[in-house]
Order: structure tokens, then C-alpha cells, then sequence
């Protein structure tokens, strides 16, 4: 078998970091040789923050964002709105309205949503837990954030039916994202805006 690299260690190395997403062998090597030219401690410190990552980090068990205690900031400052939760697909969701500045309220994360083609059903989403933080009361509005695709359209429906029983006001946010775009790329203020412009979300 041919060795494409003169250490079996750098072929290791340049493996992994080929798996990671966007990243090819040619970059990947380009960063592991990167690598390889620092300082030891430099590199241990860069090992370190990965793997405390993984072992260390939690889910907050309100909102399910990334978090280093149980309860992240969000959920545990008395700033903010505990009576609107904003419902989004994933943690990158959370930074770009958080970065808009123009929503005070809570968040919930999803943790991806409804998509048949790929086998994710409701079951596989937070969305029982959702649901128990609207039966707790005290929340008066749901502002459904999803992406403006197919699947967040299904997925902004089935919640609408399962919050149908109780005293919320549900909400949408307003589609100044063109179709298809991801929540996360849309610009800080079209987003902030399409926040500030929701509408009560059309069940029928
Ligand atoms: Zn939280």
C-alpha cells in the first residue's frame, strides 16, 4: 500500500482533522504541519480546550442551550422576560438573536426540526419539555423562530397543535428572510427586525 505521507502519526492526525466539517486533506494537513510548528505547551493548550469541551459542557435543563452550569445565564437572569420563549432549532440560532439585541424573553432549542426525509420525527426533538414549560404557566407567548423551510413550517404547526390546549399567545417571526435561508446567516438587523415584526402565527 502506498504511504501518502512519510508518518503514519501525521497521516493520524490529518485524518481527523479531515472529518471535520468543510475541512479536506489538503487543508487538513496544512493545519496539522500548522500545528506541528508551535510550541508544545501550545498545542496541549489547544488539545485541552477541545476534550474540557466535550467531558465538560452541559445543556441547560430549561432551554437545552449549551451551557457551563445547569441552568445557563439566559434561563437564570432575572433581566429577562421569563413570560416569552422563543423557539429555535439549534444553539447557533440562539447567538444570532442574541446578537440582534432586540429579544429579551427566553429561549427554547430544539435541537433540529421536523424532517420526514431524514428520520426525525417529534420524538427526537425537545419538544415534550417545551411543552411542560408552557403547562408550568406563566408564559404568555410562544415566538416560533425556525428556519422559513418546509420542515420549519411543519415542525412551527405541530407545535402549534400540541400548545393549542393552552393560554399562550403563539407567534411567527416575520419573513424578511427569503425562503430557504438559514436563521443563522440572515444579517443582525433583518433578523432583529423579523423579531419585532412577528405575527400571531395562522393555524389554518
Ligand atoms: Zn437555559
Amino acid at each position: 500500500m502506498q504511504q501518502e505521507y512519510p508518518s503514519q502519526l501525521l497521516e493520524r492526525a490529518v485524518s481527523e482533522f479531515a472529518k471535520l466539517p468543510g475541512i479536506g486533506r489538503k487543508t487538513a494537513l496544512r493545519l496539522v504541519l500548522h500545528l506541528l510548528r508551535q510550541e508544545t505547551e501550545e498545542v496541549e493548550r489547544f488539545a485541552e480546550a477541545v476534550t474540557q469541551m466535550k467531558h465538560e459542557i452541559k445543556h441547560c435543563r430549561v432551554c437545552h442551550n449549551i451551557s457551563d452550569s445547569d441552568v445557563c445565564p439566559i434561563c437564570s437572569s432575572p433581566q429577562r422576560d421569563a413570560s416569552t420563549i422563543c423557539v429555535v432549532e439549534n444553539v447557533r440560532d440562539v447567538m444570532a438573536i442574541e446578537n440582534t439585541a432586540q429579544f429579551n424573553g427566553l429561549y427554547h432549542v430544539l435541537g433540529g426540526i421536523i424532517s420526514p426525509m431524514d428520520g426525525i420525527g417529534p420524538s427526537d426533538l425537545e419538544i415534550d419539555s417545551l411543552v411542560s414549560r408552557v403547562a408550568e404557566g406563566g408564559v404568555k407567548e410562544v415566538i416560533l423562530a425556525l428556519s422559513p423551510t418546509m420542515e420549519g413550517d411543519t415542525t412551527n404547526f405541530y407545535l402549534f397543535r400540541k400548545l393549542a390546549g393552552y393560554d399562550v399567545k403563539m407567534s411567527v417571526i416575520a419573513r424578511g428572510i427569503s425562503v430557504g435561508d438559514e436563521l443563522e446567516y440572515a444579517d443582525e438587523v433583518t433578523l432583529g427586525r423579523s423579531i419585532l415584526n412577528r405575527t400571531p402565527f395562522q393555524g389554518n
